[in-house]
């Protein structure tokens, strides 16, 4: 599926569509899940960097939450005009939604592409646990640092100027990736942005 620039009442209806999508895999599961997507500017949710930067994502929260003792109950990928979607159930030692959301956090944090992923977290009964839930301040915007829900409604950042910013992270990030930074994968990874199996996102 090429998805393109898309009206923003189709990505709004894609965006309410994977809610559903995630209420009922928490109702199915009745486990921790983790909902990665990317923070993309502009109606083209699926570009080429996004398919990267899941990859990054998904990669990056695997070996998270392997460190910490935790299994991939189940997992499903998506994509739909508001983007892809990657959404796994967790078991195994860190049960609590609180704890895996400050693991995500960290992924966020700490990642070389991390400013660009969205990672949400609901309990196992569906409640989505946020920063503000941890007493956490809210995310930063890319461009200046200020809380990036009032740059995104007052558009503060032009589509140009957060595309420069969004490219610079990117090619920061494929230099880190490919100088090896966790290993062979990583290197994988960076490849991706070459050779990117566009299929392997569609279930
Ligand atoms: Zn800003």
């Amino acid at each position: 599926m090429r998805n393109g620039a898309q009206p923003q009442s189709a990505i709004l209806a894609a965006r309410s569509a994977r809610a559903d999508r995630t209420r009922r895999f928490t109702e199915r599961f009745h486990l921790p899940t983790i909902l990665l997507t990317i923070n993309v500017p502009g109606p083209d949710k699926n570009e080429p960097w996004v398919r990267v930067a899941m990859r990054w994502g998904e990669e990056a929260i695997r070996t998270k939450l392997a460190v910490h003792g935790c299994i991939v109950q189940a997992a499903e990928a998506r994509r739909s005009a508001a983007g892809p979607e990657w959404r796994t159930a967790v078991a195994g030692r860190i049960i609590e939604g609180t704890n895996l959301k400050r693991l995500m956090i960290a992924v966020e944090e700490t990642e070389p592409l991390g400013r660009l992923f969205d990672i949400d977290v609901f309990d196992g009964d569906g409640s989505a646990v946020g920063r503000s839930t941890l007493g956490l301040p809210p995310r930063r915007c890319l461009v200046c640092n200020r809380p990036a829900h009032e740059c995104a409604r007052s558009a503060n950042h032009s589509p140009a100027e957060l595309r420069a910013r969004i490219n610079a992270l990117v090619r920061d990030a494929d230099h880190e990736y490919s100088q090896g930074r966790s290993g062979k994968s990583r290197t994988q990874g960076g490849r991706a942005i070459d050779s990117n199996p566009l299929g392997a996102f569609v279930i």
